[in-house]
């Protein structure tokens, strides 16, 4: 495939944007390489600058779950548009989408939206530290929380692709407050508990960990969690960015029957528009500016085009519950596939899946938390990479990221891409 214009592109690019993009990933660092610029967009499919067709399994990093440029999600978005695009004052739309979610997901009561999945998280445990009035908060190495600063401790996505998952420029007086935990790892929760005596406000978790790859939770590790946190008056906040309305409706809580305190959501829930979410009981969320103490705001939050994809979204997830079975399936399809595929060959490998996450390391040993991923080989990864966008298939440019299936993926599709793998599984 030739990726002239892109290329071309991403020169001009890099003039006037650091690294020429907004987003580190995006820039291919971690594989080599230029990345691909995109001019449209349909279903399963990327179309880009240089007129090559791509199956996408990054789905815009989860969001584009129905496929991209879902008819009523984007019917909704320019309805919504021609009676005005922002106004700073509340309009019916935000409730409506507000009562879906709280219809949609177990424990909460009251949902507060924002722009994004740092927000959504930065704002959680901001309002853990209020309502329990303590200061530290513990997140598992290689999770990813957003680039706030409280979260930049041994991140993962492109903060750990990049090699910087302690990121300069977070104090260390804001360091102290992260205690750091090992994913699957209770005792080293409980230790870390023992040591912090009454100081802990909460502990964030992607109850799927999709930012180190796909890494689920051991058996009974989230419930153990609870627990935990029940025996010492601490905040458990599912971090279901990623999880949320993807999962199943009630994202990882219901899949895995364990109630949070504070969910956290973004991509699925903004239907591909800048959102993110945050809700919880009464109880907590009423500690929330105007009727308590702990200020959170946004200009733009509820924006009334975000409101209508998200809502659109929603709605028809909610209408169709059996998208996230059909879903499941065919990446269990895929698994399987590339199973047949990889096993037929002497490369180390591991595939991790749960629901429509999925991915691969080319690792020795099972991939269970941070440590393990990444131990996984980089160069197969990147040889994987780019023979895989060679066939056609774009994958997310590190190993560190999880697969995303959308409902527009058909088993043909499928199959082409557990052909291509077969293909590029011979160089590697
Ligand atoms: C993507 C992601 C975030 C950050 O969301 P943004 O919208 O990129 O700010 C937070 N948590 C998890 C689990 C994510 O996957």
């Amino acid at each position: 495939m030739i990726y002239k214009r892109s290329s071309a592109l991403f020169a001009e690019a890099q003039k006037v944007i650091p690294g020429g993009v907004n987003s580190p990933v995006r820039a291919f660092k971690a594989v080599g390489g230029d990345p691909i610029f995109v001019e449209k967009a349909k279903g399963a499919y990327l179309y880009d600058v240089d007129g090559n067709k791509l199956i996408d399994y990054i789905n815009s990093w989860g969001p584009m779950i129905l496929g991209h440029a879902h008819k009523p999600v984007v019917d909704a978005v320019i309805e919504k548009a021609q009676k005005g695009t922002s106004f700073g004052m509340p309009t019916q739309i935000e409730t409506e989408i507000a009562a879906l979610a709280v219809s949609m997901v177990p424990n909460i009561d009251k949902i507060r939206f924002v722009n994004s999945g740092t927000e959504a998280c930065m704002s959680a445990v901001r309002l853990a530290r209020g309502y329990t009035g303590k200061d530290k908060i513990i997140k598992f190495a290689g999770c990813y929380h957003g680039h706030s600063d409280s979260f930049l401790i041994q991140a993962g996505s492109g903060a750990v692709t990049f090699g910087t998952p302690n990121s300069p420029g977070v104090t260390k007086g804001t360091a102290k407050d992260t205690l750091l935990a090992r994913y699957n790892d209770i005792e080293n929760v409980a230790a870390l508990i023992a040591e912090n005596k009454n100081e802990i406000a909460c502990i964030i978790i992607e109850p799927v960990a999709g930012n180190m790859g796909c890494i689920p939770p051991a058996e009974g590790f989230l419930e153990a969690l609870r627990k935990l946190c029940d025996a010492h008056n601490i905040l458990l906040i599912f971090d279901e960015v990623m999880t949320g309305f993807r999962l199943a409706k009630g994202g990882a809580q219901e899949l895995f029957n364990v109630a949070a305190d504070i969910v956290t959501f973004g991509k699925v829930i903004g239907g591909g528009l800048p959102v993110g979410a945050f809700a919880a009981r009464s109880e907590i969320m009423n500690h929330l500016a105007p009727l308590g103490p702990v200020y959170q705001a946004g200009t733009l939050s509820g924006n009334p085009l975000a409101m209508a994809a998200g809502l659109a979204m929603l709605k028809e997830l909610n209408e169709n519950p059996g998208i996230f079975e059909s879903l499941a399936a065919k990446t269990e399809y895929l698994h399987k596939g590339m199973d047949a595929v990889f096993s037929e060959t002497e490369i180390p490998y591991t595939i991790n899946r749960v629901g429509s996450m999925i991915s691969i390391h080319f690792s020795e040993t099972s991939v269970t938390d941070f440590d393990t991923a990444a131990l996984a080989n980089n160069d197969s990864f990147k040889t994987f990479f780019h023979g895989l966008l060679e066939e056609g298939v774009y994958i997310a440019p590190s190993a560190f990221e999880t697969w995303f299936l959308c409902e527009s993926l058909t088993y043909d599709d499928l199959d082409a891409t557990i052909e291509a793998c077969r293909k590029v599984s011979k160089n590697m």
